[in-house]
């Protein structure tokens, strides 16, 4: 196996991670006409394969299977909220290796949460899906194949996507890209940027990069602390790019882009939930986004941290008189904040989990 988790005693190129010019190429190499592609290309992202399609002939199929595979990740198991109606997948890919993506119903539309690593590498204390470390980066496809497959499953229109599930996006950059590409191509599932948004811990390099890419879509920075002793002892980036070093990025994001950045603070009891942790967020991002050269607005998801089996002992969930008084500190300060409505609570709905409990990890 190499690292693009594709066998390599499978040469066969991935359909789906091609962009409508690449397909185009890939049917003159065929000796096909070049406009079948666009017969191709739009029914594939609509979870047709090309075996299935009606009007492409069999030689051209032929042609195509011998060449390349179109592969959509498969739901292995599929769990619904009877509170809520969310669903969570565990989709298999086609090497074997599981991830999940999540569905929230909102009446704005379905908005799925998805995987972008199989595994991750960042090594965030209270996340689940680090701690096997990261298995293998996502290919454009099997990012774009989550969203495919479960709107396929469901029979309803996505219409919001969020990276927020098993990976960190910005470490998987060039498959990332791709992929945004793809989701907002006319010719495929055309979901508008305004309408995705992508959650890294931090790489700061990487958020200088996303900004030249003129991709408007919504970044969240999970901060998690207000200091950088506590968000070290936490996430791991931190001794890498400290805080300041991230709220810089973020300014040079906001001024490139004018897209409002927001931040993901979790909050875990009696680690980063007093009321003078609250004071201290307000104070950081007041005094370094609200500047003479900055007046970014400023959006605090607050999160209660969903215990994680292995360290449940470690990081328990804060009180909710805690989580609003949290709340109610930074809106006092001039700061939007909103806790997180917890869907899917009867299925475990946020990301990790299933997947180790699936792969026999616990
Ligand atoms: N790697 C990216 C995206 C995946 S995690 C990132 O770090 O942003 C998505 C969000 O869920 C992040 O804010 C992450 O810190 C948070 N998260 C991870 N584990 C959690 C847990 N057990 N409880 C609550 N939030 C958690």
């Amino acid at each position: 196996m190499d690292n693009t988790g594709i066998s390599s005693t499978t040469q066969k190129r991935d359909l789906l991670s091609m962009t409508l010019p690449e397909l185009q190429a890939l049917l003159s190499e065929l000796g096909e006409q070049k406009y079948r592609a666009g017969q191709i290309f739009p029914q594939m992202h609509r979870g047709i394969s090309p075996e299935e399609m009606t009007n492409i002939s069999k030689s051209t199929k032929q042609k195509l299977s011998e060449v390349s595979y179109y592969y959509l990740p498969t739901p292995k198991r599929k769990l619904v909220s009877a509170l809520d109606g969310t669903v969570k997948y565990l989709f298999s890919l086609r090497d074997g290796n599981c991830v999940e993506s999540v569905v929230m119903r909102y009446n704005h539309g379905n908005t799925i949460c998805i995987s972008s690593q199989v595994g991750c590498r960042m090594g965030c204390a209270f996340c689940a899906s680090t701690i096997g470390g990261k298995v293998r980066d996502l290919e454009p496809s099997e990012m774009l194949g989550q969203v495919i497959a479960a709107s396929k499953d469901m029979g309803e229109r996505i219409s919001n996507i969020v990276m927020m599930g098993i990976g960190e996006p910005l470490d998987n950059y060039n498959n990332v890209i791709k992929f945004l590409r793809l989701v907002g191509c006319e010719e495929g599932i055309n979901i508008g940027y305004r309408h995705i948004s992508l959650s890294t811990c931090g790489l700061v390099d990487k958020i200088d990069r996303l900004s030249e890419e003129n991709f408007p879509i919504t970044l969240s920075i999970s901060l998690h602390a207000s200091d950088d002793i506590t968000r070290s002892s936490i996430m791991p980036i931190n001794k890498k790019w400290n805080i300041n070093s991230l709220l810089d990025a973020c300014k040079r994001y906001y001024k490139k882009t004018g897209r409002r950045i927001s931040f993901e603070y979790t909050l875990i009891s009696g680690k980063n939930d007093s009321p003078t942790a609250a004071t201290s967020l307000a104070k950081l991002l007041n005094g370094k986004l609200r500047t003479k050269d900055s007046s970014m607005p400023i959006h605090v998801n607050l999160i209660p941290v969903n215990p994680v089996n292995e360290r449940e002992a470690e990081f328990s969930s804060s009180h909710k008189e805690a989580v609003s008084k949290f709340a109610s500190i930074l809106e006092k300060k001039g700061i939007r904040a909103t806790v997180r409505r917890k869907l899917g609570a009867d299925i475990n709905a946020s990301c990790g989990q299933l997947r180790r409990a699936e792969e026999g990890i616990e």
